[in-house]
C-alpha cells in the first residue's frame, strides 16, 4: 500500500505541476480503496511455450505471452475463469492457435464482469466457426463457474491485433451483462466501451456531476459522452441532456442505455462534437448552460474550444485522460473568455502511468472576476498558504519527529484545518471521498508545523 501512496503523490505532482498557472486550487487527488483487481475488462492471448498452454498478456512490444500476467491488476473471478479454461483446453487437448504458423484453433479469452450486479461475460475467441466439443466445454465451464451469467464464442481469422473477429454467436446467456454506475444500468456487450475501473468512474463521475453544480432546469451538452454515461448519471439533477458521439456502436448503445434507465430527458446525437456546437450555436436556438467533455487522449481541438465559446454556456466540465493535452487545451479556454475555478485529479488505472483529473471551468464576467480575487484576500488565504511551502513543511516535520510526510498528507491536513479550503470554490463539505486518509501521527506532525509556520493558531 505505501508503493500505492507514493504512486497518488506523484500523480497529483505531477498534475499540479502541468495546471500551475492555469488552475488556481488543484484538489487532493481521489484514490482506489483497493488499488488492486480493478479491471473488469480482461483479455488473455493464449500461446503454447515448452508444452504447456499458457494465457496472459503480451511482454510490452513483443508478442511473447506472460503467463498470469497482468493479474494483479484484473478482476479475481475472471482470472480463475482463465485459468480453467486452460486446464479444460489442456484436458481435453483443444488446439491452441499459433501466430507464427496461423495454425491452431483457440486464440484468446475476453472476459468483462459487471461488479454492481455480479454479472460475467466470457468471450471465446477462435479460428473457425466449426467448434468440436462445444455443448460440453459451456458445459463444463459454467458448471465450474456458475457466475457466468453469458458466453459468446468470437470467430477472428484475421492477422492483424484485433482481438475481436466480426462473427460472433451467442451460445449462453443473452450475449451481454448489465452492470450500474451511480445507480443507472448499463448494458455490456462484447464490444461495448466501458469503463475498466468502475468504483474509480463513479468517483470520477460524481465529481464531473459536484463540479457542474447542476439544477433541475439546466440544459446539458455531454460532448465524447461515448455510450451516455455521464449524461444518464447526472440525468436526475438537469433539466435535459444531449449527449454527442462520433462512434455509431456507441451512439447505439447509448439509445439503448437511456430506454433501460428510463432517461427520458436524455437524447444521444451521432455527430462530430465541433460540428454539433458550430450548428447549434449558429442556428441560436438550443442553448447549454453546461458542457461536460470527455474527449480521448489527445485532448480536445481549437475548433470545439472556439464553437464553445460561441454556444456561450456557463460552465465547463472538462474531464480528461491526459493532464498534458488537458493543460494545452486550458490555455485555448482561458483565451476563449473560460478560466479554470478548481481541478481534481482521480486515479483510474494503479499501477500505470494514466491519471484522470476533472476541471470546472467558468465563464467568468469581469466583474465576478475581480469579485473573487478580492474574497480571496479578504479571506487572506493565498497569503497564509503562502507562508511556507510545501518543501518547508516537509523538512520541519522531518527534523522535528523523523516522519516523512507527502504533500498529499500536507494538503489533507491544510484542508482539515481550513488553510486551502477556498469558500468561494464551493469545495464539497465531505472527507470520505479522499484517500488515503493522512495517518494520525503525521497529522499530528503537520499541525504543529502549520502553528510553527503562523499558518493556523
Ligand atoms: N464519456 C464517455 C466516453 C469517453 S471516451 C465515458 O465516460 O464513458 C471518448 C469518446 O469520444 C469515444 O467514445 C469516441 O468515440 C468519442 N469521440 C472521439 N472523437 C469525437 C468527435 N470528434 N466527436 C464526437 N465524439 C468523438
Amino acid at each position: 500500500m505505501q508503493d500505492y501512496e507514493k504512486e497518488l503523490i506523484l500523480k497529483q505532482e505531477r498534475v499540479e505541476k502541468l495546471l500551475s498557472g492555469l488552475v488556481p486550487v488543484v484538489e487532493p487527488i481521489i484514490g482506489a480503496d483497493d488499488p488492486y483487481h480493478y479491471r473488469n475488462k480482461v483479455h488473455a492471448a493464449l500461446g503454447v511455450e515448452r508444452g504447456k498452454i499458457v494465457a496472459g498478456t503480451y511482454e510490452p512490444g513483443t508478442h511473447k505471452i506472460i503467463d498470469g500476467g497482468g493479474s494483479d491488476l484484473e478482476n479475481e473471478a475472471a482470472v480463475k475463469v482463465i485459468n480453467d479454461i486452460v486446464k479444460i483446453a489442456t484436458k481435453y487437448h483443444m488446439s491452441i492457435y499459433n501466430e507464427k504458423t496461423g495454425q491452431g484453433f483457440l486464440r484468446r479469452i475476453l472476459i468483462r464482469t459487471a461488479d454492481a450486479t455480479g454479472q460475467m461475460l466470457v468471450v471465446v475467441v477462435v479460428t473457425d466457426h466449426m467448434f468440436p466439443g462445444k455443448k460440453n466445454f459451456v458445459k463444463l465451464l459454467v458448471s465450474k463457474h456458475p457466475e457466468i451469467t453469458s458466453i459468446v464464442i468470437n470467430v477472428n481469422k484475421r492477422t492483424d491485433s484485433m482481438i475481436l473477429g466480426d462473427k460472433s454467436e451467442v451460445c449462453y446467456g443473452p450475449g451481454y451483462i448489465t452492470d450500474e454506475l451511480l445507480g443507472k444500468k448499463f448494458t455490456i456487450s462484447a464490444e461495448s466501451f466501458y469503463q475498466i475501473n468502475r468504483k474509480q468512474a463513479e468517483k470520477l463521475y460524481s465529481k464531473a456531476i459536484e463540479y457542474a453544480e447542476l439544477s433541475k432546469n439546466d440544459r446539458v451538452l455531454d460532448a465524447y459522452c461515448g455510450t451516455g454515461t455521464i449524461g444518464i448519471c447526472l440525468s436526475d439533477n438537469a433539466g435535459s441532456v444531449v449527449g454527442v458521439e462520433l462512434n455509431p456502436k456507441a451512439v447505439s448503445d447509448a439509445g439503448h442505455n437511456i430506454k433501460k434507465n428510463n432517461a427520458n430527458n436524455v437524447k444521444v446525437i451521432k455527430a462530430d462534437a465541433t460540428e454539433y456546437m458550430e450548428e447549434t450555436a449558429a442556428a441560436g436556438k438550443t442553448r447549454f448552460d453546461v458542457v461536460i467533455l470527455d474527449p480521448p487522449r489527445e485532448g480536445t481541438t481549437p475548433e470545439f474550444i472556439k464553437a464553445c465559446g460561441k454556444l456561450d454556456p456557463s460552465r465547463i466540465v472538462y474531464v480528461s485522460c491526459n493532464p498534458e493535452t488537458l493543460a494545452r487545451d486550458l490555455k485555448l479556454f482561458d483565451e476563449e473568455g473560460y478560466s479554470a475555478v478548481k481541478a481534481c485529479p482521480v486515479d483510474m488505472f494503479s499501477f500505470t502511468e494514466h491519471v484522470e483529473t476533472c476541471v470546472l471551468l467558468s465563464k467568468l464576467s469581469e466583474a465576478s472576476k475581480l469579485q473573487v480575487n478580492i474574497k480571496m484576500s479578504e479571506l487572506d488565504l493565498t497569503a497564509s498558504e503562502a507562508k511556507a511551502t510545501y518543501e518547508e513543511i516537509q523538512e520541519y516535520v522531518m527534523a522535528a519527529t523523523g516522519l516523512h510526510v507527502s504533500n498529499l498528507n500536507i494538503a489533507q491536513t491544510k484542508r482539515k484545518y481550513g488553510i486551502i479550503e477556498r469558500q468561494n470554490y464551493n469545495l464539497p463539505k465531505s472527507e470520505d471521498s479522499r484517500q488515503p486518509n493522512c495517518p494520525p501521527e503525521k497529522e499530528i506532525a503537520i499541525v504543529d508545523a502549520l502553528k510553527h509556520f503562523k499558518m493556523i493558531q
